[in-house]
């Protein structure tokens, strides 16, 4: 089968991959290079043990009742545009139908893809020492450790935290819990890995080729039209990340709940002579993330939604080096960051929208994976090329495409 896949971040690149491999014929347009954007200097880390929606209407009512402090992990400004409040909206009206335990089955799902690849791990700077969450608060501790069950933990103390992370200080912490079989890794390497993957499996590469809009005849999308050509294929994957929805809406009129979260990191070097942490670190009350990539420290994370979400800001760099510096003072050289700001593709409920796109019949989208595109990649993938079979609504290891289906959130007119 003929398959153009427009979008080659970590999501379009994992399913150009798995769909060659698959011996399909596949066509990978991408406007610019291989992940330069959402999947370019992310948080890096393979995170089951994280692997939950951060938006519910309890935590909108927490992020709102933070929303005017100076530094909130999450911070919400609304805009004239109303397609802000519709999202919030369906934030809360989606909320309790998400299959809760889905989101750690797929990310166990995409471990186990991963996994079984082989990919070199000093390919994409893989650390596989685990994860370790950390707490500066009891009840938020309890929380963690109450939570669902399927991913292996380990409590630890402040003491054992420091002996599995080196140089990090635990001077504020009351504890840590430890997920040994999560990992960290260079998502932008790994997708270029997977596209070099893909065009030795025969698929075609086109970079630097914007796709402008489609050719669409009686439901059916017969070409992708590019600024070198039209291209046809039988089946069109709309894997754009966080510029799906404006895709969609330019091109085919209909309204797709994804809605851009800006991020932040900084990568700094390491400093040879100081301990420095190897194992992934996160903060999920603060909602920063440390990684070790190979000789380098990168800490991501923080959220921006709405209006001013698209100015960068710097107080909010300056806070990832604050909490660097807080927690790993001597680990890398602060004279030295490379500050990057990307924008998650966030979906209401926090699951991909993956799927057959109704009205059109052979159109798909692959794109929504918020915080969790790196750790989700393989598996949407995967279940991507199920439904491209237009077989049913269950892949063959019972994970519901259903739950996954772009209309889920209700028609997607106007
Ligand atoms: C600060 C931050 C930290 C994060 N940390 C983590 C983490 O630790 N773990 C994790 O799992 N996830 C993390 N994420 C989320 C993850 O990075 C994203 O979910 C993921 O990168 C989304 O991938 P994507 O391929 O859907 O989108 P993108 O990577 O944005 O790719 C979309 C591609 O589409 C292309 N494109 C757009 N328009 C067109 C067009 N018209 N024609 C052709 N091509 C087009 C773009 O150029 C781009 O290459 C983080 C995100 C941020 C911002």
């Amino acid at each position: 089968m003929k398959i153009a896949i427009v979008g080659a971040g970590i999501v379009g690149a994992a399913a150009a991959a798995l769909l060659s491999r698959q011996g399909h014929q596949v066509v990978l347009i991408e406007a610019e290079e291989p992940a330069r954007h959402a999947s370019f200097a992310n948080g890096a880390h393979l995170s089951e043990g994280d692997a939950e929606t951060w938006l519910s209407p309890v935590k909108l009512a927490k992020i709102a009742a933070r929303n005017m402090l100076p530094a909130p992990p999450i911070r919400v400004r609304l805009s004239l545009d109303a397609q802000l409040p519709r999202f919030l909206w369906l934030v809360c009206r989606h909320a309790a139908k998400r299959p809760s335990d889905l989101l750690p089955r797929m990310a166990r799902r995409n471990a186990q893809i991963l996994s079984a690849m082989n990919a070199p791990a000093h390919l994409y700077h893989r650390q596989s020492s685990g994860i370790l969450q950390i707490f500066r608060s009891r009840a938020a501790m309890r929380r963690a450790t109450k939570r669902r069950q399927t991913a292996k933990r380990i409590p630890l103390s402040p003491k054992e935290c420091a002996e599995i992370a080196p140089g990090l200080q635990v001077k504020t912490l009351i504890g840590g819990v430890l997920f040994p079989e999560d990992a960290t890794g260079d998502a932008h390497l790994f997708a270029n890995y997977l596209v070099r993957m893909a065009e030795e499996n025969g698929a075609e590469i086109l970079t630097r080729r914007a796709a402008q809009k489609l050719a669409v005849k009686n439901g059916t999308v017969r070409a992708v039209i590019t600024e070198g050509g039209a291209i046809e294929a039988e089946r069109i994957v709309l894997a754009l990340g966080e510029k799906t929805a404006g895709f969609a809406w330019k091109n085919l009129k209909i309204r797709i709940p994804i809605a851009p979260a800006a991020g932040y990191s900084a990568t700094l070097p390491v400093r040879q002579e100081a301990p420095a942490p190897e194992v992934g670190i996160t903060d999920p009350e603060k909602r920063i993330v440390i990684s070790r990539l190979d000789d380098q420290i990168r800490v991501a994370g923080l959220v921006d939604i709405g209006r001013q979400a698209r100015l960068p800001d710097p107080k909010r760099l300056r806070q990832l080096l604050r909490f660097l510096h807080a927690y790993a003072p001597d680990a890398v050289d602060f004279n030295k960051p490379r500050f990057w700001r990307g924008f998650r593709p966030m979906s209401p409920d926090g699951l991909p929208l993956l799927g057959r796109l109704p009205g059109f019949s052979n159109l798909f989208i692959n794109a929504g994976h918020g915080h969790l595109g790196w750790t989700l990649a393989l598996v949407s993938a995967d279940l991507l090329s199920q439904s491209l079979k237009l077989t049913g609504d269950q892949d063959e290891d019972g994970l519901p495409l259903k739950a996954l289906a772009p209309d889920r959130f209700g028609a997607l007119g106007s």
